[in-house]
């Protein structure tokens, strides 16, 4: 007999391939496809979704670090893989063995990948990112030329292969936003740059999940989808509802306790809601330590007894109360859905970010703690394909 966990997230790695089909057919057959698995897939397992990934056709596969890199190969995958995020003194020489392209910033940068290529005897793959106004990573515009011409340099004597640029759009989610125009400009510009230092990388690259759904000229050779990937909107009211992406991830919790309350109680820290009538509350079994946003106090929802009902008081750290209304059957046990695809009337983690004031990303990045992580297939044939709970 197995019992029931108090709290789970089931990700469905089925949904994950068809928004990965999706997304594929929406940029055509000309642009490759790379699905972005790092902070542990979004939060739905690095391995299962790098899996999935592959299956539905992802040539590339995107980390930030890489330790995620390090750990996407430790699963047996040797396809296409690029990581983008280090600091001075990390060791490179693991990935560079593992055929991992990494990402180089600076000159300092390159220059610690070109001594790890030689210490393991390797031609590094390396993509160049070009910061063309996020102002976040990549080299500024001014140092663009001496880090093109230091990477050419590197590739004449044996150390790289440039393999990429790149650079990363400020405000895709927003696609009338003047940064996007001028973003791809400059883009178009260091593209030029480093042509004329004499690099022809294999793919260039500037899109994530919204650019890639909404601006065409946005493409080039390859996209980077994440959020989107593991179907949830890049850009809530601009992405058109009919692209038919399917939420990977459902949490759910079993009631601990229902109980009821009288008009006039206080329900959980500091009694920031009082009970206007009397009714009945269920006790669910996860809080703001197992990634349940304490925003969520008193303005989020879950899905119990067969509608959406109200948090209220405040999100505990191991706990929240619900209100089932004055004439539930509800006993403990009985299933809360937090958020899932949204096909039955449940909240999904984009409800919830609307409730709590934050973008859908966070939701599924940030959701773990206690609930234990069990990874299905809906498209599997029956008997025991369900691909094993892999604990969270
Ligand atoms: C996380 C990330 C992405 C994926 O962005 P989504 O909006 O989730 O598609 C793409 N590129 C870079 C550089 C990233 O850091």
């Amino acid at each position: 007999m197995t019992r029931p966990s108090p709290a789970e997230i089931v990700v469905d790695v089925a949904a994950i391939r068809h928004n990965v089909r999706r997304l594929r057919e929406i940029v055509g057959p000309e642009v490759a496809m790379m699905t972005v698995v790092k902070a542990d897939g979004y939060g739905h397992g690095l391995a299962a979704a790098a899996q999935a990934a592959r299956d539905a056709g992802a040539t590339w596969l995107g980390v930030a670090t890489l330790e995620e890199a390090r750990t996407v190969r430790a699963t047996g995958d040797t396809g296409r893989l690029l990581c983008w995020l280090t600091v001075p003194g990390e060791d490179y020489r693991a990935v560079l063995e593992a055929d991992v392209d990494v990402t180089a910033y600076s000159v300092a940068e390159l220059d610690e990948i070109r001594a790890a290529a030689r210490e393991v005897g390797v031609r590094a793959r390396v993509q160049l990112k070009v910061d063309t106004g996020l102002s976040r990573g990549g080299s500024p515009a001014e140092d663009w030329p001496t880090l093109v011409a230091a990477a050419r340099q590197a590739e004449t004597d044996g150390d790289v292969v440039v393999t990429g640029v790149w650079s990363h759009l400020a405000a895709s989610d927003d696609p009338l936003h003047p940064a996007n125009d001028a973003q791809e400009k400059a883009f178009v510009a260091a593209l030029a740059v480093a042509e004329e230092a004499g690099l022809r990388p294999e793919v260039r690259h500037l899109a994530n999940s919204a650019a890639a759904i909404l601006r065409p000229s946005a493409r080039f050779d390859l996209v980077r989808c994440g959020i989107a990937s593991y179907g949830l909107d890049p850009a809530p009211g601009e992405t058109p509802a009919d692209i038919g992406l399917v939420p990977a991830m459902t949490a759910r919790a079993r009631l601990a306790l229902v109980k009821p309350v009288q008009a006039g109680d206080g329900v959980s820290y500091g009694h920031t809601w009082i009970a206007d009538r009397a009714t009945t509350v269920g006790l669910v079994p996860v809080g703001y330590a197992d990634g349940v946003p304490r925003h969520g106090s008193n303005v989020a929802e879950v899905y119990a007894e067969g509608a959406r009902r109200p948090i209220r008081g405040r999100v505990c750290m191991d706990q929240f109360v619900i209100d089932l209304g004055p004439s539930s059957a509800a006993g403990p046990g009985d299933e809360v859905v937090l958020f899932g695809t949204g096909a039955c009337g449940e909240p999904t983690a984009t409800d919830w970010a609307a409730a709590v004031g934050t973008i859908n990303y966070e939701i599924v990045t940030r959701i773990g703690g206690r609930f234990a992580r069990v990874t299905v297939d809906s498209e599997a044939v029956q008997d025991g394909d369900t691909e094993g709970g892999a604990g969270a």
